[in-house]
């Protein structure tokens, strides 16, 4: 049987998801065909990206570069709203939004608005905006539009489907606990930029390992489960499992916890979200349990890592509360980096934003993007920028 060539716009494909996308469309020609791809910067790599999977479409988020003459045949998007008319004006099946921070947002509402399925890697979109983004995605439908790429949210996405409908009690999310999981407070408050991109486990972006090295990944994953799950905050857990092996866990009203493992490569959860429902080869190792030797757990310590505290706060305030979370942190790993903070001070520039500014409203697009800007301004405030 001929298989219909699923059509995949893939947004950041020159990051670390984007590019392990491609991988997985690379091993299986026969499946994904690509409709688009764009970068931000790294306009020489997207170039490369477009010479090897020839897609008719193609974006530039950031500066605009000179497009080579062999390219200029493409249909081209540039500048600021460059993602959204992708996500919507591109004929594809997936939009993969895999680009970092708040930046995904609108192009997530806008490939919904456009009937298309989005595979979800960009969790700022769903903790900003998750009300605006859960309204544009029916859950009776009978195929999914927003499937999860995050490890720990697709873990619970298929431990949800092979439950069959059961509703949940619980949901567990795994956490390596980074770096700083052994690290005295004192340590962690003055920890140097190398430390903290120096994760155990997983290879990422530079703005997703300085949040496993904070915990507000986990923080973020935690408004992020609570969206695509339609979960209460109280039902929501994060355990220290520091091998990365069991990706998350699903509690149901029995006691009965189901979960998902594997080696620690998003190639994995991302190859499920394109492939649904199929399961397709990766490229990745098999889990050899008995390789891997013990799996451990541990409770969080919310002293070392209040990401976690400020998260379930955020989350119960409600409003834009998660918002000013997400945007006081994407300031703060930001001034981090260019080594205009101390690393102790992210959790000091993210509470005393949500203290701030925690009460806005988050009922509209603009509202969100209102609330964004407004802790962006709050959280510079704090370091005197
Ligand atoms: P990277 O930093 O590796 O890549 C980010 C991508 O987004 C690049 O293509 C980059 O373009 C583009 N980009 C950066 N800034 C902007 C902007 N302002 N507007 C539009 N595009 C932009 O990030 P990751 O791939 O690590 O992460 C992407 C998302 O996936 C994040 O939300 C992260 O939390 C999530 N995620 C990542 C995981 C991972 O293993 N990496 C695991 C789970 C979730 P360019 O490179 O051209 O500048
Ligand atoms: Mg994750």
């Amino acid at each position: 049987m001929i298989m219909k060539k699923r059509r995949i716009s893939i947004l950041g494909s020159t990051g670390s998801i984007g590019r392990q996308a491609l991988d997985i469309v690379a091993r299986h020609p026969d499946r994904f065909e690509v409709a688009a791809l764009s970068a931000h910067s790294r306009s020489d790599e997207l170039f490369e990206q477009i010479r090897a999977f020839r897609p008719k479409a193609a974006g530039l988020s950031g500066d605009r570069a000179e497009i080579p003459a062999d390219l200029r045949g493409l249909d081209w998007y540039f500048g600021k709203d460059c993602l959204e008319r992708i996500a919507s004006e591109v004929d594809c099946d997936d939009v993969l939004v895999s680009v970092v921070g708040i930046a995904g947002l609108d192009s997530v509402i806008s490939a919904r608005k456009a009937g298309k399925r989005v595979l979800l890697a960009n969790k700022e979109a769903l903790v900003a905006g998750g009300q605006l983004v859960m309204d544009l995605c029916p859950q009776d439908n009978e195929d999914p539009v927003l499937i999860p790429v995050d490890s720990e949210h697709s873990a619970i996405y298929q431990c949800l489907l092979a439950n069959k409908g059961n509703p949940f009690t619980k949901i567990i999310l795994t956490a390596s606990g980074g770096p700083f999981r052994t690290w005295t407070l004192d340590k962690i408050q003055d920890a140097g930029i190398n430390e903290a991109l120096n994760h155990p486990n997983w290879s990422m972006g530079q703005k997703i390992t300085i949040d496993s090295a904070s915990m507000f990944n986990k923080a973020l994953e935690m408004i992020e489960a609570r969206w695509l799950f339609h979960a209460k905050p109280e039902q929501i857990e994060v355990i220290i499992h520091p091998q990365s092996i069991i990706h998350s866990l699903v509690e149901f009203v029995d006691g009965v916890q189901l979960a998902q493992l594997g080696v620690p490569d998003m190639r994995a959860p991302i190859a499920f979200a394109m492939a649904y429902p199929d399961r397709i080869s990766t490229g990745s190792d098999p889990l050899r349990l008995d390789q891997t030797g013990i799996l451990s757990f541990e409770a969080p310590d919310l002293t070392r890592f209040p990401a976690l505290r400020l998260s379930m706060e955020a989350m119960k305030q409600g409003g834009a509360a998660p918002c000013v979370l997400n945007a006081a942190n994407e300031v703060a790993v930001d001034l981090f980096l260019k080594e205009r903070i101390r690393f102790g001070d992210i959790n000091r520039i993210v509470e005393e934003s949500l203290n701030r500014k925690g009460h806005l409203r988050a009922d509209s697009l603009s509202a969100v993007h209102e609330a964004d800007a407004i802790a962006r301004e709050t959280a510079l405030s704090l370091v005197g920028v």
